[in-house]
């Protein structure tokens, strides 16, 4: 129960790593926030946290995390009602056009960029000062092996999470000072529906060679459990895996550094 007494929100935790990263945060004791566009999943959610932890442990908000005035209100909201936001997940996102960067429209560019980093930074903004007040916070900002691997026809994902971790670096050095430790986590290929919507995605939205890539995944049995990286995730809020802050690291590394 390291976490007793926090508050921690997990954005796109309806489903797949989020849900799983707000059951093991609540499983360490936090309080924690569900907070998708999903209003029956980001529901469940909380209902499971309840169910296994207590009422008084979850809440959920619908919130879309790319848009201004919904991010504000979420905040302004968790302030109300749990006093701010400790513990931040900045976990939502997709994988958004899968094209050539010709084939590309702006909308499409900008909508994975907005879904996957401008969100990250909306949240970031709003939680930040409440963590610098106590001194203490942690941001963990989920990214993907994709920020650094050109893989074509993913262009404006990929570049989103290579900026996401970008941010975590910022946040540290602006804000380490404050007692903010910023993390991002590459988690691995994991069995969501992100996944399973790759694969099913229509022939004439993703190029063949794409759509087999994520076919193979799961043939040759890669995808790994959400809950594995969750509980990394919740690991790192506990503060068992020190001097990270600012670093971008995958499930592998975490792994040692939790467990050393
Ligand atoms: P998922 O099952 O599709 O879940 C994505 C979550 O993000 C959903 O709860 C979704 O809820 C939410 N979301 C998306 N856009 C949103 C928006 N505008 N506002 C609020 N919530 C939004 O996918 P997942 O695999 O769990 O993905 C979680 C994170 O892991 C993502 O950042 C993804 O890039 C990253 N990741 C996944 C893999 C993988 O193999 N699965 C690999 C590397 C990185 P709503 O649609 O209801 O809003």
């Amino acid at each position: 129960m390291e976490l007793e007494g926090k508050v921690a929100l997990v954005t796109g935790g309806g489903r797949g790593l989020g849900r799983a990263t707000a059951i093991a945060l609540a499983e360490s004791g936090a309080r924690v926030v569900v907070a998708a566009r999903s209003v029956p999943e980001i529901d469940e959610t909380a209902r499971i946290i309840r169910q296994q932890y207590g009422v008084g442990r979850s809440m959920s908000v619908r919130a879309d995390v790319t848009r201004e005035r919904d991010v504000v209100e979420m905040f302004e909201a968790v302030r109300r009602r749990w006093g701010g936001v400790d513990i931040l997940v900045n976990n939502a996102g997709s994988t958004g056009a899968t094209k050539l960067i010709t084939s590309l429209s702006l909308r499409e560019w900008q909508q994975a960029i907005d879904a996957n980093l401008t969100s990250a930074f909306l949240c970031t903004r709003e939680a930040l000062p409440d963590m610098a007040h106590r001194q203490w916070g942690r941001i963990i900002n989920v990214s993907s092996d994709s920020a650094s691997v050109p893989v074509p026809s993913m262009s404006p994902y990929s570049v989103a999470k290579a900026g996401v971790e970008h941010l975590t670096r910022l946040i540290a050095a602006e804000w380490g000072h404050a007692g903010v430790v910023a993390v991002a986590l590459r988690p691995g290929v994991v069995d969501t529906r992100m996944q399973e919507e790759m694969r099913n995605r229509p022939p004439d939205e993703i190029p063949p060679e794409l759509r087999a890539l994520y076919a193979a995944y799961k043939q040759r049995g890669l995808l790994i459990a959400p809950e594995r990286p969750a509980a990394m995730i919740a690991a790192l809020c506990t503060g068992r895996a020190p001097d990270v802050n600012g670093r971008v690291l995958d499930a592998a590394e975490l792994d040692s550094l939790v467990l050393r």
